[in-house]
């Protein structure tokens, strides 16, 4: 099965418009596909409104990655095969855009604060159309205006894990989104696990949480780890019974290190987040077993 459950487009921090994924997609040859915007469902709404492009071998997935917050770390739950129309989903992605416009003006002030003016005006022209305006967006702008040389730099020093910018209040608990997943029939994904700065014990209670909380699965390829961090994370997925995905997290064609469809089998041993999927039909012809 080629697939990938993970990526973003211009509906939020991503490079290429919904379109120009699902055409890379389909290069791509994956069988299986989502776009998993950061809390927005407007990139899967565009591609369901280009049917014609929907290659009989490649089965579009509604998709979202919703940002959360758990024992003070920012924790990123994907979303999939859910009814974007419920209206349980609809008021948390609006509840959602609110956190992120306001969560916007802060950051705005903060760096204000620290000598960088109107960084909020110049942040939302890197916003596509159908964009809701992120951290990657301030830190587009940062690097134009010469604060920094590299976008990675802006969030090493004001915007990633930890620092000023890394503003969490306001987002919801895990437990609420994946509720909010569930009553709108999908399944719960947590996202990049090896990615959080946090111990593996700790990495162990959250994966627990997320388990008595309804999650249904964990992302355990796509992100670069350590092979032994990984096996590590396998183990416990197996005795938590929880089922296993993955994704790129493709966000630009320039991250050579992220290539839409470029990720590892998944375990043979352990249940593919598809053999859950209740509302997208799987083309017949595709092999989903594995
Ligand atoms: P936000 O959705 O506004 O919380 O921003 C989070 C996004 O910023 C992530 O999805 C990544 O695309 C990007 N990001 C997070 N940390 C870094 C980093 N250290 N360097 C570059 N991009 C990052
Ligand atoms: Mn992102
Ligand atoms: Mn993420
Ligand atoms: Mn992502």
């Amino acid at each position: 099965m080629k697939f990938d459950l993970h990526c973003h487009s211009t509906a939020s921090d991503g490079k290429l418009t919904p379109i120009q994924l699902l055409e890379q997609a389909l290069e791509a040859e994956l069988e299986l596909f989502a776009i998993t915007d950061h809390d927005t469902v407007a990139g899967y709404d565009a591609l369901c409104q280009q049917s014609e492009l929907l290659g009989q071998h490649l089965t579009l997935v509604s998709g979202v990655e919703f940002s959360t917050q758990w024992s003070g770390v920012g924790i990123h739950i994907i979303g999939l095969d859910f009814d974007p129309r419920h209206d349980v989903l609809m008021d948390f992605v609006e509840r959602q855009r609110v956190v992120r416009k306001d969560r916007a003006f802060s950051l705005d002030q903060k760096l204000e604060k620290l000598g960088m003016p109107n960084t909020l005006q110049g942040a939302l022209q890197y916003c596509g159309d159908l964009g809701q305006i992120g951290r990657p967006h301030f830190a587009q702008y940062l690097l134009d205006q010469g604060y920094v040389k590299t976008t990675k730099q802006a969030f090493d020093r004001w915007l990633g894990n930890g620092k000023v910018g890394d503003i969490k209040a306001g987002w919801p608990t895990v437990e609420e989104a994946v509720a909010c997943i569930n009553a709108a029939g999908g399944v719960a994904v947590l996202a990049h696990p090896l990615r959080y700065k946090m111990t593996f014990s700790k990495l162990r209670r959250l994966m627990m949480v997320f388990s008595e909380v309804g999650g249904a699965a964990v992302e355990v390829v796509g992100h670069q780890s350590a092979v032994d961090k990984k096996q590590q994370l396998i183990k416990v997925v197996k005795q938590l019974g929880l089922a296993v995905s993955g994704g790129s997290d493709f966000h630009d064609p320039e991250w050579r290190w992220s290539q839409l469809g470029k990720i590892e089998d998944l375990p043979s041993d352990l249940t593919p987040i598809w053999h859950l999927f209740n509302r997208t039909k799987l083309d017949a012809s595709i092999d989903v077993s594995s």
